[in-house]
């Protein structure tokens, strides 16, 4: 049996748009691709194993197949609180799905041929079902303990924490610096791959748990973290590392932003919508993106919203790059040109400071580095400018430090991040900290995961006190 294909927008359709691509599966496609997992003994070996928050994949795909998708819904949520999320972003091929035995057996020549069973949608697909479908989910809450926990983020991490905390009967108070919830997940991540309507039920969720929302406040400057551990009983630290990096010659040029001011613009300030919003933005005719993660795909789809010829430049590989593998396949559908191997040297100006280029290298692959992958090294004489408007930054994102700077007593690893125990559990008695702030930069799905084990252990710091 093959694999079924998500329902798609095609891409000429795609780029005029921001409204979300992939169109999830029907009924009957979500039954089919269920009908499709072994259901394999091993099973918790391998896919259970492949997702960062253990998500019991085989037990809510047979949940489909008996029709009881609140039964899948429940179990998914068992791990993973936001089913709809995970189901579009996360990277699956290179976790449940790259460890589903129909794939890996056909790598290795085994009789079980065949692609691995469509997850990701599954999983959006329940979540998508229980939302639209109005059906009521009965959260859990245990009784008030009395226990007061500020969390300081409303990314996933931050949303996570005060879930489960919420759950178990604690009052829990969000401090976030934006005016709305869910981190990267809404100033970042275009619309075109996660609708912000999926977030707002979320958030409703947490709010009907009784969580507290505290918008505008940037910890470190409206309050400080020690004023916050002064008043609360505990406080979880999930500020992300949303801090991007310029920092070759000519940064400093007219048209030069960062992939952070670019997203935060178009997709919290509306300025895909301007005039009718306030905020503009003007990436010119052409611009060039720096970078090959989940941001430099995310800033191209973006720009091709935007009616802008979009160059990615990335000094690596495809195959070395961090971004999804069909995400590189949607954007060079949408008319995308990416340079690999390219190293960007300098951004060129006028003699009005505007960009009108980027200097680059090529570059070729040599020996491995630290991280194992061959290290890209420069051909000889290769450089070369290409036009350009704008030149959008979307590379070395690192921990914002405005929450914890000067906090005394706090200890941070040598990248900056803050470093924490196996517990979750800062260098400060009832200071927890997890997701990008701790791990540099990873996923959407280990930020909650920390922020789910992070509650448990302050649940258990609040239980003995
Ligand atoms: P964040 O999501 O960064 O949230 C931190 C929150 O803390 C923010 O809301 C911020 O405003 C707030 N904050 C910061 N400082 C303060 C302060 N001083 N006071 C109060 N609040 C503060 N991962 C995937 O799995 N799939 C993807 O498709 C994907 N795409 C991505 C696209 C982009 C553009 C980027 C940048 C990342 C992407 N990632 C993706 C990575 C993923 O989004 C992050 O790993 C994840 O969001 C980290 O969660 P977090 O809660 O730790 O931090």
């Amino acid at each position: 049996m093959d694999r079924n294909k998500e329902p798609m927008l095609e891409s000429q359709e795609r780029v005029k748009t921001f409204r979300e691509y992939a169109l999830g599966f029907s009924v009957n496609l979500a039954l089919d691709e269920a009908n499709r997992c072994l259901f394999c003994k091993d099973a918790d070996q391998r896919c259970i194993k492949g997702c960062p928050i253990g998500v019991d994949v085989p037990g809510f795909i047979k949940k489909i197949t008996e029709g009881d998708l609140l039964g899948a819904y429940k179990k998914i949520t068992e791990a993973d609180p936001f089913p709809s999320i995970c189901g579009r972003i996360c990277p699956q091929e290179r976790q449940c799905e790259g460890s589903c035995i129909l794939y890996y057996d056909t790598v290795r020549g085994r009789k079980n041929k065949g692609l691995p069973v469509s997850i990701g949608a599954l999983e959006k697909f329940v979540g998508d079902f229980i939302r639209v479908s109005g059906i009521h989910v009965e959260e859990e809450k245990l009784p008030p303990t009395g226990k007061k926990v500020a969390v300081v983020g409303a990314g996933p991490a931050g949303l996570a924490c005060a879930y489960d905390l919420a759950r178990w009967g604690h009052e829990v108070h969000v401090y976030e610096a934006l005016p709305k919830p869910g981190g990267v997940m809404v100033y970042g991540i275009p619309h075109a791959r996660l609708d912000r309507s999926l977030l707002d039920w979320e958030i409703r969720r947490l709010e009907g748990l009784g969580v507290k929302f505290f918008f505008g406040y940037v910890i470190g400057r409206t309050v400080s973290l020690k004023e916050l551990l002064k008043s609360y009983d505990a406080v979880f630290l999930g500020v992300g590392a949303g801090r991007g990096s310029l920092g070759i010659k000519g940064d400093h040029l007219s048209g030069v932003y960062s992939a952070i001011e670019v997203l935060t613009r178009t997709h919290l300030m509306n300025a895909k919508d301007f005039p009718a919003s306030a905020t503009p933005i003007d990436l010119g005719r052409r611009t060039a993106i720096i970078g090959g993660g989940f941001t430099a795909v995310d800033c191209a789809i973006t720009a091709l919203r935007l009616g802008v010829e979009t160059h990615v430049v990335y000094r690596r590989t495809r195959e070395t790059s961090s971004a999804r593998d069909e995400e590189w396949d949607h954007i060079m559908e949408e008319g995308a040109i990416i340079h690999w191997l390219t190293q960007p040297i300098e951004v060129v100006g006028d003699e009005r400071g505007k960009v009108i280029g980027l200097k680059c290298i090529k570059m070729e692959l040599g020996e491995p580095d630290e991280s194992g992958r061959p290290r890209p090294v420069p051909v000889p004489n290769s450089e070369h400018v290409i036009e350009c408007d704008s030149v959008i930054f979307a590379i070395g994102q690192k921990a914002n430090p405005v929450a914890y700077e000067g906090l005394e007593g706090l200890k941070l690893t040598k990248w900056g991040t803050v470093e924490v125990d196996e517990n979750f559990m800062t260098s400060i008695e009832g200071l927890f900290a997890g997701g990008d702030v701790v791990n540099g930069g990873d996923t959407v799905v280990r930020a909650l995961s920390h922020g789910r084990r992070a509650a448990k252990s302050i649940h258990e710091y609040l239980l003995r006190r």
